[in-house]
């Protein structure tokens, strides 16, 4: 049991040995499947419809004999069905912002509340973070995990914490400006809300003492962080993670920023196909799916993230020794079909920001006409181009349309609207409107 208890407040287990990490991971997996086993009624029931039990887990690879667990699992179960401890044990509960129906109810011992603190300090460290910054947390506080999760991980880390929350945006820019705030937690949308506001108020963020963003909880492009480190001058670093499995502080990018490594001695990742639930090489893009190996209120076993990705097992040059995961590019869920072509949002966002004289607000409307389902792209386009001539605005509706139709092969009616037309988000931005006639 030694490794269990070892100490792993320190960063070190960053750089841990592959073996090492291994056996603490078989260790980990077979405490925290032995543990749902005896208190999760759902779990036990479905080891023992599948003739499995606990001893069962012998090698790491033993996980594939378990069953996935799924968010309509949480539903079945709303609110406390999957707790794990009894109610005196658990000191903290969330719930998601149920982006598609009824809230997902998750909770935390206090243990689970000192390794999720942890996990957030070494995601901090690793975006450079140290106890001199001021971070400004503007993630929401509340049932959201974001706020609260990024606030522990910053205190921890020793940092000087500005809790202001998500919105009041003309407040954020006064105290990033008066506190001196370094870095800033937030969704990328946000951000760029704050960007915008803060040029209203003539105000350059390339000004500020802030220089680095710690932004997730959304997909979002690699065009987007190139369009947000031009605009601020700020150094943006993704950061993954999901209320069900603890919250942000799943993944995080390094200084290379080729992909997020993974905090994989508490979260064991695997990727699979989505169509058949088999497990897939290192390598190959399919549906992430995540073991709590250190979450004790409530496991999470198999979890299906709907998450899109690859695992990058190839060594980072930054030395840690955990594998990565690439860019989230879409939750499944995003995914849209129209005339029988997949669809992910990010293709779209990658298109227009490719652009010169577009912002990054933009909608994509899914409507019906003549019973077809057909695609509708808004996008803002900046001032000066709003003010321009009429020829050059159409020249620019033109490369756009043909950007876009040319990544995602269908094609599309491209609308370019006036400044501060799209509706901004002081959290997750809901970029797709779909107002298709169900069959
Ligand atoms: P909800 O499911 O209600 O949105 P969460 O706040 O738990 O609640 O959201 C987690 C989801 O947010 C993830 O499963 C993922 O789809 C998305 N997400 C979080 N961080 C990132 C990121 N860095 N890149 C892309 N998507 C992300
Ligand atoms: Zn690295």
């Amino acid at each position: 049991m030694g490794l269990l208890y070892e100490n792993d407040d320190l960063s070190a287990l960053d750089y841990v040995r592959q073996d090492y990490l291994r056996e603490l991971q078989l260790e980990r997996l077979r405490r925290i499947v032995r543990h749902a086993y005896d208190h999760v009624e759902l779990f036990r029931n479905r080891l023992n419809e599948r003739g499995i039990t606990p001893d069962d887990i012998k090698t790491l690879a033993d996980i594939a004999k378990l069953p996935f667990m799924k968010k309509i699992d949480l539903r079945d179960t709303y609110p406390f069905g999957l707790f794990a401890v009894p109610m005196s044990e658990i000191v903290r509960l969330h719930a998601s912002s149920g982006t598609t129906g009824k809230p997902i109810v998750v909770s935390y011992t206090r243990e689970d509340l000192e390794v999720w603190m942890q996990v957030i300090k070494r995601a901090f460290a690793s975006c450079g973070l140290s106890r001199n910054d001021i971070v400004q947390v503007a993630y929401g506080y509340g049932l959201f995990t974001g706020g609260l999760g990024a606030h522990y991980g910053a205190e921890a880390l020793g940092a000087t914490v500005v809790p202001t929350s998500g919105g009041n945006t003309k407040r954020q820019i006064m105290l990033m400006r008066d506190f001196g705030t370094t870095a800033i937690c937030c969704t990328p949308s946000y951000f760029n809300f704050m960007i915008e506001q803060a040029a209203a108020e003539n105000i350059d963020m390339h000004d500020l003492p802030i220089r680095v963003g710690v932004f997730g909880a959304e997909p979002w492009t690699n065009a987007m962080r190139g369009r947000i480190e031009e605009a601020s001058g700020i150094k943006a670093y993704d950061i993954y993670g999901l209320s069900e499995i603890i919250g942000p502080g799943v993944a995080i990018e390094c200084k290379c920023q080729q992909g997020m490594h993974i905090f994989e001695d508490h979260f064991y990742p695997e990727i699979i196909d989505p169509e058949t639930g088999e497990v897939l090489p290192d390598g190959e893009f399919g549906e992430l799916v995540i073991t709590t190996l250190s979450k004790f209120a409530m496991p999470m076993i198999r979890y299906r993230t709907r998450d899109l990705t690859r695992i990058i097992s190839e060594p980072c040059a930054c030395g840690r020794t955990l594998r990565r995961i690439d860019r989230i590019s879409s939750r499944s869920d995003d995914m849209f079909i129209i005339r029988g072509v997949n669809v992910f949002p990010s293709q779209i966002e990658t298109a227009l920001l490719s652009i010169e004289g577009t912002t990054p607000n933009y909608n994509i409307i899914l409507y019906t006409e003549n019973g077809m389902d057909n695609i509708e792209v808004d996008v803002e386009i900046s001032e000066e181009m709003f003010s321009d001539r009429v020829r050059a605005m159409e020249a620019l509706q033109k490369k756009l349309t043909s950007a876009v139709e040319g990544l995602i092969g269908l094609r599309v009616k491209l609308k370019l609207v006036a400044p501060n037309t799209i509706q901004r988000s002081e959290g997750k931005a809901r970029r797709v409107i779909d107002r298709r006639e169900k069959a």
